[in-house]
């Protein structure tokens, strides 16, 4: 039996050589990428100005399938969450946050995480695997598509566009599952696919200092860092990346990936924990940090912390955070602090846990984390069990 290519895998040049392999032109290549990603096509008889010879070899050698949903609510501000099944017993979420004057989708990257920063639940998962192109790319495909059929709108060009702005903020470390994640992000710029703009597509990392640097090369988006403290031994044990890339490090990597970057700032997103990184002097050591002669053009966005029952950690009270956000603006830097959105159907940030059906496979996950560790240093990542 042969398997058929899922086509939501390929970016604009490799879908022009597998039209090549079927003998076909590149301008076919892109006819094909608009009906799948303009159109949200997923059978090739819908594809009516592709001859009929080559809807009927791609029917026997392709297919477009995006992973499935498994569960799909609403919030009452409008948050959408769906579930995706990505396979044994695994779940991503991609959260759809409207706003006036622009829709932003979330996209997940892995299902689980690594990294294991201490207040992040998806981390708490452990980490289970990357996700593929099809994966990350069809979530938009996916979102896109099923907003537009919710509110009665035409699919292709013409019709009013969802998805203005995308953010990979969901789960996962994108600079750890790297290849696919460049790849998805060349389909959400290109002209013949999604056409966003590299300003509106942001990149959330935690710091993998290497990736940083390739990422400036291959495909400049807008870059957020996830700070989460002012020096490195706070760090060390917010973020346990932190231990192999120090800020230093990464202060130097933001400020080069600026040369290549669409906004000329980078944004520092932290993570507001009650008494734990969240005193003036926290906030003036920060200023000290990304204005000093290491300095970084910056601004910052607080991130109330979201509860999970085994964090141990609290969020941070309201007066707290403005005062917090007060020193940085005083200090000249330009600070926001994030709304929660979603909070009645955990779609808040770092609430995005999946669903891990079978405590089993705790094992299998272990391993994998071994194998991370022993690429990454021993300080990369840590055990937890699941409590499902
Ligand atoms: N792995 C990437 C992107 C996904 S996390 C990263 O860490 O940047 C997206 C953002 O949510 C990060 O800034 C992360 O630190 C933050 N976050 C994680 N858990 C959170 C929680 N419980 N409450 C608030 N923000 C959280
Ligand atoms: Fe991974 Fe980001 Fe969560 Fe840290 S905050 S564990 S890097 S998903």
């Amino acid at each position: 039996m042969t398997t058929l290519t899922n086509l939501l895998d390929l970016d604009p040049a490799q879908l022009i050589a597998y039209c090549g392999e079927l003998g076909e032109k590149p301008f076919r290549a892109k006819q094909l990428q608009r009906w799948i990603h303009q159109f949200g096509a997923s059978d090739f008889d819908a594809m009516t100005d592709l001859a009929k010879s080559l809807r009927d070899k791609l029917k026997t050698r392709a297919m477009i399938a995006a992973p499935a949903v498994i569960s799909d609510h609403t919030s009452t501000d409008g948050t959408r969450k769906w579930l995706i099944d990505v396979g044994q017993g695994n779940a991503v979420e991609t959260v759809f946050i409207p706003e006036e004057s622009r829709g932003t989708l979330c996209i997940s990257t892995q299902a689980g995480c690594a990294v294991n920063c201490r207040f992040c639940s998806t981390g708490k998962q452990g980490f289970n695997r990357n996700l593929s192109v099809g994966e990350i790319i069809g979530q938009l495909w996916m979102a896109e598509f099923e907003l537009r059929r919710t509110k009665g709108i035409e699919p292709g060009p013409k019709g009013e566009r969802q998805i203005t702005n995308v953010v990979m903020m969901g789960m996962g470390e994108p600079l750890l599952n790297y290849e696919p994640t460049v790849t998805a992000l060349k389909l959400m710029l290109d002209d013949n696919a999604y056409g966003l703009s590299r300003r509106r597509v942001t990149l959330s990392t935690s710091g993998v200092v290497p990736m940083i640097d390739k990422l400036s090369q291959d495909c400049a988006v807008a870059l957020a860092v996830s700070l989460h403290a002012s020096n490195d031994a706070l760090r060390d044990g917010l973020v346990p990346l932190n231990k192999k890339y120090p800020l230093k490090e990464l202060m130097a990597a933001c400020k080069r990936y600026l040369e290549f970057a669409p906004r000329d700032f980078v944004t520092f997103e932290y993570c507001m924990l009650d008494g734990v990184n969240d005193s003036d002097q926290h906030a003036s050591e920060l200023l000290a940090l990304v204005q000093g002669k290491d300095g970084v053009p910056c601004k910052f966005n607080l991130i109330p912390f979201n509860p999970f029952p085994e964090s141990g950690l609290t969020r941070s009270n309201n007066p707290r955070i403005k005062a917090f956000a007060q020193v940085l603006m005083d200090g000249g830097i330009v600070t926001t602090i994030r709304k929660t959105r979603g909070d009645d159907i955990d779609a808040a940030c770092g609430q995005l846990a999946g669903e891990v059906q079978d405590r089993t496979r705790v094992q299998d996950r272990m391993k994998k984390m071994a194998e991370y560790q022993e690429k990454f240093g021993k300080d990369f990542g840590r055990i937890v069990e699941i409590s499902s």
